[in-house]
């Protein structure tokens, strides 16, 4: 039953659409016969007409893709200064 305003899925479907966005998101049928992108990451549901909107919404605002690519970028900081560190104390040994 759709209470709360919450969607409710019938089936998901195959999509030929741009598979570098769609891999992202699931092509749902939705109760009322219309379709919506879910995003395979978090689970939000957008409307499935636009793929600019969902590239959009899965590079910048996806909190799961955000997660990773944190997780992915490591912060090159402490390891520079270890080195510069060394070198100075080398200078004056
Ligand atoms: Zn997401």
């Amino acid at each position: 039953m759709a209470c709360n305003g919450k969607v409710e899925v019938v089936m998901v479907m195959e999509t030929k659409r741009n598979p570098s966005i769609w891999k992202h998101f699931d092509l749902c049928l939705m109760i009322d016969n219309y379709e919506m992108a879910r995003c395979k990451g978090c689970g939000k549901f957008m409307k499935a007409t636009n793929n600019s909107t969902l590239k959009k919404y899965f590079d910048r605002h996806c909190p799961v893709t955000k997660a990773k690519k944190m997780k992915r970028v490591k912060d090159p900081g402490p390891v520079l200064q270890m080195f510069s560190v060394f070198d100075v104390s080398r200078l004056f040994s």
